[in-house]
């Protein structure tokens, strides 16, 4: 059987593949391109991207099947969320200009893959009490949610929030990552199908069977509404629990 490409690749893995600067990328493309998800346009994408780590970072559309295409997630989409749920904060070269990295040239306004702190608590005190005291290495599905929206990059709604997928025993996580060309911000859900795909081993959508939600009280901007319609329609076993944040005192 052949071996899928991974959506990281390491400088060696990558070079073992015939690739040792951004402009072998082409040569990966077609293996990337297949592990794209396109059942409503039919047309597949990829993008690849070097970051700061030396790693190679890969981003491929998906559709949901019976959902509107704004559900969908972009290949840039889902290289930027490849990139920021991995921690990776610098991008060295794309294999194609990017349509979502677009970042906001405010001053006071941090760049996009810079890591945030929300200093978000749950409001609930029986839930907050459920939260693990190291919840940054945790991974239960509550503590991976609030962790989430802590890191959430929500710079023109400032409203973070958060989501866990559970399948099999697994934990993957996401947090909306806004772009300053508002329309094309990433859910929350989103950026958890991102990882879903990358690390989820091929594994189908209605595999997933819980979800959490973390999201600020009174949201301006609240993702329960469609985080329930996506999840209802791609996983239709899947168990979806909201918790709301208040935002705590900086000390
Ligand atoms: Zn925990």
């Amino acid at each position: 059987m052949v071996q899928q490409l991974k959506f990281i690749l390491t400088l060696e893995e990558a070079a073992s593949k015939g690739v040792s600067s951004p402009s072998d990328f082409l040569k990966l493309k077609e293996d990337a391109i297949i592990l794209a998800r396109a059942p409503i346009s039919g047309v597949q994408d990829a993008v690849l991207a070097l970051a700061s780590s030396d790693r190679v970072f890969l981003g491929v559309n998906v559709e949901f099947e019976g959902l509107p295409l704004h559900h969908s997630i972009s290949s840039e989409q889902f290289l930027v969320a490849n990139l920021a749920l991995n921690f990776e904060q610098e991008l060295h070269a794309c294999l194609l200009p990017s349509r979502f990295y677009l970042e906001s040239f405010e001053e006071d306004v941090p760049l996009l893959l810079v890591p945030q702190h929300n200093r978000l608590a749950l409001s609930d005190p029986v839930s907050a009490a459920e939260i693990c005291a190291n919840r940054e290495h945790c991974s239960h599905p509550k503590c991976r949610a609030l962790t989430a929206a802590n890191k959430s990059y929500a710079q023109y709604s400032k409203c973070p929030s958060g989501v866990a997928l559970i399948c099999e025993g697994e934990v993957y996580k996401g947090w909306c990552i806004e772009s300053a060309a508002y329309n094309l911000s990433l859910g929350p859900v989103q950026a958890a199908l991102v990882d879903f795909v990358a690390r989820g081993e091929g594994k189908g959508f209605e595999m997933i069977t819980g979800a959490v939600l973390m999201e600020m009280n009174d949201a301006n901007v609240s993702q329960e509404a469609t985080a329930r319609v996506l999840l209802e329609t791609i996983a239709p076993g899947c168990v979806l629990n909201v918790f709301h944040c208040y935002k705590t005192a900086e000390n």
